[in-house]
């Protein structure tokens, strides 16, 4: 059957490197990626997380469809390793996900230690980390027909909480990292487009209880409740598709209408 249609919506033969993704939005965005026909790399802390997922998508589609790494993604040498190793088992890196993400509360009145430490471990996992991953994959990037980078920010990058200024200043800084990348990258075809998640039920957020999730909710969000993981990956495994060709340097905002939200 010949398609009306010119712009791909697959992501059969890609190859996609995801971090975080042993939990939450990682795991939900690699499940999918796979589930759209790409192969997938993931990456996370725990070797016994990260097979688990391996296995899950291995199970579903074949053994030749994912591979792991137990990687801290602030080691830059090792999110060099990640990428060669999966160049070498699938052959292309067509779209890099920078997923994997912390968040320490530390009051800017806290003493040095404490503050720099909680200052100085968020930069280096949620902004630098995603630089360093993305000047490793960009040989391969410039070589696929459609290359792709997407960033998770948050919407702590547009309204804050006290104490984060940390994790605020990070995500601040991956929406700023996101346009330039988009304007620096775009004579090479790729894009670059970062999420902005707002409250949603992953590890991060397990903590709170849910009574006080459910009283957030109902006086933020506009859909009055928190969100899935697999709601925020639609967003971000849409912007990989090839037909996704002309949306670059965009902050999505993916918060079930929070931060539109007055009254
Ligand atoms: P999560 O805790 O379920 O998943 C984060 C994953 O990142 C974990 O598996 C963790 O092991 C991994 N990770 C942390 N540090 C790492 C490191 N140094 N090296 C490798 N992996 C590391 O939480 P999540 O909510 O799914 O987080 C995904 C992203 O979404 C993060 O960047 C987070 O800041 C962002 N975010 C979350 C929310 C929310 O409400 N959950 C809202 C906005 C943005």
């Amino acid at each position: 059957m010949t398609r009306l249609s010119k712009l791909s919506r697959s992501l059969v033969g890609k190859t996609a490197i995801v971090t975080g993704a042993a939990s939450g939005m990682g795991r939900a965005t690699a499940f999918l990626l796979a589930d759209e026909g790409a192969n997938v790399a993931v990456v996370d802390l725990d070797q016994a997380k990260v097979d688990a997922v391996v296995q899950a998508i291995q199970n579903e589609y074949g053994p030749q469809r994912a591979i792991g790494f137990a990687v801290d993604v602030r080691h830059t040498e090792q999110l060099q390793s990640v990428v060669d190793k999966t160049v070498s088992a699938f052959g292309s890196l067509d779209i890099v996900i920078n997923n994997a993400g912390i968040s320490l509360s530390s009051p800017a009145n806290s003493s040095n230690d404490d503050f720099l430490s909680a200052w100085d471990t968020t930069l280096a996992i949620n902004l630098s980390a995603y630089v360093h991953l993305v000047r490793a994959a960009l040989p391969h990037l410039k070589q696929s027909s459609s290359g792709r980078i997407v960033n998770v920010a948050s919407t702590e990058s547009i309204v804050a909480t006290p104490t984060l200024s940390a994790y605020s200043a990070s995500k601040s800084g991956v929406t700023g990292l996101t346009r330039s990348l988009a304007v620096e990258l775009g004579k090479d075809g790729i894009t670059v487009n970062c999420i902005c998640p707002g409250p949603i039920n992953t590890g991060m957020t397990e903590a709170i209880p849910s009574d006080m999730k459910s009283k957030y909710a109902q006086r933020h969000v506009s859909l009055r409740r928190y969100g899935e993981p697999e709601e925020v990956a639609h967003m971000t495994v849409s912007l990989c598709m090839p037909a996704m060709s002309f949306v670059t340097g965009a902050s999505i905002v993916v918060d079930g209408g929070m931060t539109i939200r007055h009254t």
